[in-house]
């Protein structure tokens, strides 16, 4: 294929990734977004296999074979709600990518078109160095996210004395030795520069604790795209620059949502675990009651209101209730009762984790809401029903300045009528701090797993 073709075949496959990113920005979208997505990377991946340079293709096919086997596995087998640390685990392999692309291409300059060893330009030397610094933070940070969110490590955030000084130090010194390595172009120096990488990655993350922990993975979403990008400048394939670049931007500009979102500073958050404050102390409830009730108690509640407001949270995707709750609120709505559906920026694990049960179960888009477009409304509203919900509904986070969401936006459940919270028992959520609303007079407890608990206040309705 020509220059000028493959090039062009690029432009083509970058217009259909802008595609997919605009259609995914959207539930109505997302599907249309998804194709775009799937078009584009097979014109970037034909294009790139015509490439007349390709030396062997028996390689290639058997490493797509042996990555795709293991992609189709992971994908069939993979709970939703573990989609988070497996996304996770995925930005390290790009990172790692990048380490290898770049020390591919020191010791192969010759091959890439950018030098000879010991006398590579400038130019592609800073290149390289970006990629492997960038990919190299990408590969740690993500296994520490990975540790974390898989439970293998503790959410807690690991702090000491001088963190940030360290860190900033330890840029600095990196900063340094890309200079010294763009002079002495040797072998010691670009480990050394990668090591240093994959320490300033594990850094950065360790500090930052659960609650801050959605803006992690956006945020190495965004390292993993300027990972990429900086393999395409040394591969000087333009398609990888473009789509690294539109990784890089649409993470940083989520990681940006989920920080307005939770009410952290993004800079913060960025440069590691300014807000990651352990949990304190959990408040003494042992003595306190709460008052709970059962399927029928829930029907005969919701059949009276005018108006019910469905918060779902990360217990909504454990029970996998979606088809459940869509079923009751049929019902509902059957009797002339007015549903919507609030959703959280950080409910569940991942960006949009609720918007995807819901679509899953066809919840017309036009009853679901963004906080900020229904918080005023609990106050009209006659029953919140929290499904499996809790830190996002946590009152702590408007009234507990030692509590480690204090400051993040949460739903403003009680102030409506009566609020249902179904759940399995009083157990804290991802942030590992107690709810006091499930004490408070107007919050009746239905102590159940979220999908068995819809079904039966569905046979009530019924
Ligand atoms: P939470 O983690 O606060 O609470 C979920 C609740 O669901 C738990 O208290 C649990 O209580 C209950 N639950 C679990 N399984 C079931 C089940 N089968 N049936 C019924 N209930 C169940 O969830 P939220 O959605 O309120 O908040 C999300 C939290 O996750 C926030 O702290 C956020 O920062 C964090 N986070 C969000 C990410 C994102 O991108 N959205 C990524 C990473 C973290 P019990 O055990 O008693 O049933």
């Amino acid at each position: 294929m020509s220059a000028d073709l493959s090039g062009f075949a690029y432009l083509v496959a970058s217009v259909c990734f802008i595609m997919a990113l605009r259609g995914l920005s959207s539930p109505e979208t997302a599907r249309a977004g998804n194709i775009y997505g799937i078009v584009g990377m097979l014109i970037a991946v034909g294009t790139t296999l015509a490439d007349p340079t390709v030396l062997s293709y028996t390689t290639i096919v058997i490493a797509v074979l042996i990555g795709g086997a293991i992609g189709t596995v992971v994908a069939l087998k993979i709970e939703m709600t573990a989609l988070p640390q497996l996304v996770a685990a995925f930005h390290s392999l790009v990172g790692m990518a990048a380490v290898l692309v770049a020390a591919a291409a020191f010791y192969q300059p010759q091959a890439y078109g950018i030098g000879t060893p010991g006398n590579i330009a400038v130019a592609s030397l800073v290149e390289m160095s970006i990629g492997t610094v960038i990919g190299a933070i990408t590969f740690t940070g993500s296994i520490i996210a990975f540790a974390k969110l898989q439970g293998i490590m503790s959410g807690a955030p690991i702090t000491f004395p001088g963190q940030h000084l360290l860190n900033a130090c330890l840029g600095i010194g990196a900063i340094a030795l890309v200079y010294w390595f763009c002079q002495e172009q040797t072998g010691s120096l670009f480990w050394t520069i990668a090591i240093l990488a994959f320490v300033i990655g594990g850094l950065i993350i360790i500090p930052i604790g659960g609650a801050d922990m959605p803006v992690v993975i956006s945020m190495l979403n965004s390292y993993s795209g300027w990972a990429a990008c900086g393999i395409g400048f040394t591969l000087q394939n333009t398609a990888l620059i473009i789509v690294g670049a539109l990784v890089g931007s649409s993470g940083a500009i989520l990681s940006y949502i989920m920080c307005k979102g939770m009410n952290r500073s993004f800079f913060n958050v960025i440069l590691g675990g300014f807000g990651g404050e352990t949990a304190g102390p959990a408040a003494d409830m042992g003595d306190r009651t709460v008052r709970s009730g059962n399927a029928d108690d829930a029907a005969f509640l919701m059949k009276n209101a005018g108006s019910v407001i469905i918060v779902p949270g990360y217990g909504f995707a454990v029970a996998q209730a979606q088809h459940a709750l869509r079923e009751m609120a049929d019902l509902l709505k059957k009797e002339g009762i007015k549903v919507s559906y609030a959703v959280h920026p950080v409910a569940g694990r991942m960006p949009g984790h609720m918007n995807v049960l819901l679509a899953e179960a066809s919840v017309p888009y036009d009853e679901v809401f963004e906080l900020d477009e229904i918080n005023r409304d609990f106050a009209s509203t006659d029953v919140a029903f929290v499904i499996g919900a809790n830190d996002v509904t946590n009152p702590a986070a408007k009234n507990d300045p030692t509590s480690p969401i204090y400051g993040m936006p949460v739903l403003n459940v009680e102030e409506a009528g009566t609020v249902l919270f179904i759940k399995r028992s009083l157990a804290s959520g991802y942030a590992g701090i107690d709810n006091e609303l499930f004490f408070r007079d107007k919050t009746m407890m239905l102590f159940s797993d979220a999908k068995a608990m819809c079904e039966n206040i569905v046979k009530v309705l019924e």
